[in-house]
C-alpha cells in the first residue's frame, strides 16, 4: 500500500513496549488515525518533537492491513503553540479541543474544516479575553461539521418559526428550540433565553462579530452559553466532557 502524507494534530500518545508509542492523530486529509511510532520514546527519537501532544506535524503513514495499526514513518514538527506551555488555562482548553476531536470523530473520516478550526483555536488559546469564546466557536464548528448543530430559529420538531424574544424551550434530544405546541412530551427539555440563543448564533457565524459580543453583568451571559452548548455536547457524546470542569467559565 502506498504511504499517506498529511498534516496532523497529535491528540493522544500512549507508551507501548520499551521504546515505542501509539499515537492518535487528527489528520487533515485522512481524519482520525491511530498509528505505531517505533522508537518514538527513545532519547534520539527519529521523530524529533514531531509527536509532541497538541502540536501540528507533517506526517507520513504506512497503512497496514485491517485489524492492525498503521505505521508512522515520519513526523516533522510544523507548528508548536507556545502559550500551551506557559499557561495552564490555555493547556486545559487545548486538551479539551483534543478530547472533542478524539471522541466526536470516527477513524478515517476526514474533516479538513475541523482540522483547520482546531489549528486556529490552538494557535490563539493564549489570549485570555477571547479564550472562552474561541473554545465555544470550536465546539459549534464541531457540531455543525458533524451534523449535530441544534436548531436555533425553527422548531426542531415541526419546523415552524419559534418566537425567541423571551425564554424558549430547548430540546436536547430533539435537536434545538421547540415551539409551544411541540414542547409537551419532549424529553430532556431545557429553558434557554433569547439572548443566549442570539449569542450562540453569533458565535457560530463566520466574520468577526463574535469578538464584539458584550455580556453585561446582569444578563445570563457567557456562563449561560457555556451551559447550553455544554449540555448539547454532553448529549452528543453521551457523557460530560472530561475536561469540562477545567474550562473555567
Ligand atoms: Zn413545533
Amino acid at each position: 500500500m502506498p504511504a499517506n502524507r498529511s498534516l496532523a494534530v497529535v491528540v493522544r500518545a500512549v507508551d507501548v513496549f520499551e521504546t515505542s508509542l501509539v499515537v492518535t492523530l487528527f489528520t487533515r486529509e485522512l481524519g482520525k488515525v491511530a498509528a505505531l511510532a517505533k522508537g518514538g520514546r527513545r532519547l534520539k527519537s527519529p521523530f524529533q518533537g514531531g509527536l509532541d501532544l497538541l502540536g501540528v506535524s507533517d506526517i507520513v503513514l504506512l497503512p497496514k492491513a485491517s485489524e492492525s495499526l498503521d505505521l508512522l514513518t515520519e513526523a516533522a514538527p510544523v507548528e508548536r503553540f507556545a502559550s500551551l506551555r506557559r499557561d495552564l488555562a490555555a493547556l486545559y482548553a487545548g486538551y479539551y479541543v483534543a478530547e472533542l476531536l478524539t471522541d466526536l470523530t470516527d477513524y478515517h473520516d476526514p474533516h479538513p474544516k475541523l482540522f483547520d478550526a482546531a489549528r486556529i483555536t490552538l494557535r490563539h488559546l493564549g489570549e485570555p479575553d477571547l479564550r472562552a469564546r474561541r473554545v465555544l466557536r470550536f465546539e459549534l464548528a464541531c457540531l455543525r461539521e458533524l451534523g449535530f448543530m441544534p436548531a436555533l430559529d425553527l422548531c426542531a420538531h415541526c419546523g415552524n418559526e419559534v418566537d425567541t424574544s423571551g425564554d424558549v424551550a430547548f430540546g436536547l434530544a430533539t435537536g434545538g428550540v421547540l415551539c409551544t405546541s411541540c414542547r409537551p412530551g419532549q424529553p430532556h427539555v431545557a429553558t434557554v433565553s433569547g439572548r443566549t440563543l442570539e449569542a450562540i448564533r453569533v458565535l457560530a457565524s463566520p466574520g468577526q462579530a463574535w469578538r464584539e459580543l458584550s455580556f453585561e453583568p446582569r444578563t445570563p451571559g457567557l456562563g449561560a452559553v457555556r451551559q447550553t452548548v455544554g449540555a448539547v455536547m454532553s448529549h452528543v457524546l453521551g457523557h460530560r466532557p472530561r475536561l469540562w470542569p477545567y474550562l473555567g467559565v
